[in-house]
């Protein structure tokens, strides 16, 4: 599956420009034409960045980026903004932002797409790993099977991909309606509650090797996969 990226642009033939490139390069893609809408898709759907554009009507684009990276449930996802500035003093006003690359108007599609996956490897660092280890857990994403040291570890269907979806995208908070659309896929109708149950079995099962611990509850927000002991 290709990395989700929003769109957030209010001119429709920049926007569908940057959409035809980016479904070329294989990125699944959603659109917003103004921030506040931008922000409703961020929460209903979480993308894995968000491409956005400085100048737009209402809450311009500086503003939208402040506010996502103040937010803990979405200051991790990685903010490219579109500019048609150049000047010195206005990239530095987007990095002060919190925005982690930016890409001057006009731009060529390939410098987008190449700006676009530098700053996804960074976010991203296990992304196209088949398998992923942490601190001697390991999940290899092509067997279905989870192992510490030389021992496998038995997991249920859901609590693989729970394991799964946590362990590559560590370091951030997901809130149980962002692991639901996420884990469980976004026409499922489940209750949150069921979140709580599948934690509770994903720690039972890691808790044998001292596991568990890298799976964090944030109170008010969410879970979180973190190999950093001192945010507990
Ligand atoms: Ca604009």
């Amino acid at each position: 599956m290709g990395a989700r990226i929003l769109i957030v642009e209010d001119e429709p033939a920049i926007r569908n420009m940057v959409r035809f490139a980016l479904v070329r390069a294989a990125f699944e893609v959603d659109e917003a034409p103004d921030a506040e809408q931008a922000r409703s898709r961020i929460l209903e759907q979480p993308p894995d960045l968000v491409l956005l554009d400085w100048m737009l009507p209402g809450v311009s684009g500086i503003d939208l980026a402040r506010r996502l990276k103040k937010d803990p449930l979405t200051r991790h996802i990685p903010i490219v903004m579109l500019t048609a500035r150049g000047e010195e003093e206005d990239r530095v006003r987007g990095l002060e932002s919190g925005s982690d690359d930016y890409v001057v108007k006009p731009f060529s599609p390939r410098e987008l797409v190449a700006r676009i996956r530098a700053v996804l490897r960074r976010s991203m660092p296990h992304r196209g790993e088949e398998v992923v280890e942490v601190q001697g857990l390991e999940v290899d994403q092509a067997a279905h099977r989870v192992t510490a040291g030389d021992e496998e570890i038995k997991l249920g269907r859901t609590e693989f991909r729970l394991l799964q979806f946590l362990i590559t995208h560590p370091e951030r908070v997901h809130s149980r309606g962002q692991l639901l659309d996420r884990v469980w896929g976004p026409h499922v109708v489940v209750e949150e509650r069921t979140v709580d149950v599948h934690v509770l079995r994903l720690r039972k099962a890691l808790s044998g090797y001292g596991y568990d611990r890298l799976i964090q509850t944030v109170r008010g927000a969410g879970y979180r996969f973190s190999a950093r002991s001192d945010e507990r």
